[in-house]
């Protein structure tokens, strides 16, 4: 079914997308978007203007519940996580029972990553020389971690805002690796497998060069990298970041393309914080090659951006009901946000 196209309006009619990298559903609902809202509001965070916080565990020189003194560090730094949710040593054994009790032993390596010794700033802040010194350390880490025969994924993300259950304002994200491959990235894994099986080309290039030509939901572009709203984009104003080029890994981005994703991250952030004029929270992360000593020309590295608003600094979406039962849903379309989105500058912010 190459271009099968049966003409339906997308802005009023139900109906349901198909995310191709995790094969499943989404139900769209725009003919909802005017009903009004009379549930949870939250309160918007205070933006947290000090340059230096003496209780923050990740400032400089600052002692960390484990008794390590922090480094007076200039540009990034670099811990395990004092309380890692995965430990690199230990038992091995598995458990099953009648295929019913299924367990095994998991290991790994969990960091904190700071990525500017000033607690205010967020990545939209940060100057993109600031920025391309974070790109470099994620890259250095997964070089790093992917190198270990134990770690075979190395997931990077950042939780961004009280919102999204990040504790400390300080701009930082963590990077967990791991023994296996995660449930999602070994979901698009297969998915971008099967479709290069199928069609002999890369699912993101396609997908990429499909976006670039149509330019409706893109958000944020130069000349190496494409920030835009999914198709299939459950968050209301959910992004993901893709490379021009066809590379499996962050490590594998030269000098130039690093200096645009810097670019590309500020710019898309600052987007995010103007349009309900707010530090935007979100959780953000990269998916990329396994780290198992294989070649991966499947692969094709990206970001995604998932952000809880929905129409203000105080209103979030909710994954309820329906969504934990059935499947993902949204009201207004991914047309839409990425034109709300492109509406406000990416260049200052404007509050
Ligand atoms: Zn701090
Ligand atoms: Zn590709
Ligand atoms: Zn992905």
């Amino acid at each position: 079914m190459a271009n099968a196209v049966t003409e339906f309006d997308a802005n009023r009619q139900p109906h349901r997308r198909f995310n191709p990298l995790l094969r499943e559903w989404i139900l769209v609902s725009p003919h909802r978007t005017q009903r009004p809202w009379q549930g949870q509001v939250e309160t918007p965070g205070s933006k947290g203007e000090v340059e230096y916080d003496p209780t923050c565990y990740m400032c400089p020189g600052n002692k960390r519940s484990t008794g390590n003194v922090n480094p007076h560090y200039q540009d990034v730094f670099v811990f395990d996580n004092d309380f890692p949710a995965l430990l690199p040593e230990g038992q091995r054994g598995c458990v099953n029972e009648g295929n019913l009790l299924v367990a095994e032993t998991e290991a790994g390596i969990c960091r904190v990553l700071c990525f500017s010794p000033k607690h205010h700033l967020t990545l939209s802040m940060m100057e993109p020389a600031d920025i391309r010194a974070v790109v470099d350390c994620w890259s250095g880490q997964f070089a790093e971690l992917g190198t270990r025969p134990d770690i075979n994924y190395v997931q990077i993300f950042e939780n961004r805002g009280a919102m999204m259950g990040a504790s400390n304002p300080h701009p930082h994200c963590q990077i967990w690796s791991t023994r296996t491959i995660p449930n999602i990235p070994k979901t698009e894994q297969e998915s971008q497998l099967a479709y290069r099986a199928a069609h002999g080309s890369c699912l993101l290039c396609d997908y990429f060069q499909l976006e670039a030509n149509s330019r409706e939901r893109a958000v944020v572009e130069n000349e190496h990298f494409l920030a835009l709203v999914p198709y299939w984009a459950v968050w209301p104003f959910e992004t993901m970041v893709i490379s021009r080029g066809h590379v499996a890994s962050i490590e594998a981005l030269n000098s130039a393309e690093r200096d645009a994703f810097s670019d590309v991250l500020k710019r898309l952030t600052t987007r995010y914080d103007n349009l309900f004029q707010t530090s935007f929270p979100y959780s953000m992360g990269f998916h990329q090659r396994p780290t198992d000593g294989k070649d991966h020309p499947e692969w094709h590295f990206h970001a995604h951006f998932f952000p809880p608003l929905l129409r203000s600094a105080a209103v979030r979406k909710f994954m309820v009901g329906f969504e934990l039962l059935a499947m993902p849903q949204r009201d207004i379309t991914a047309e839409t946000s990425a034109e709300r989105l492109r509406a406000v500058p990416d260049s200052h912010h404007t509050f």
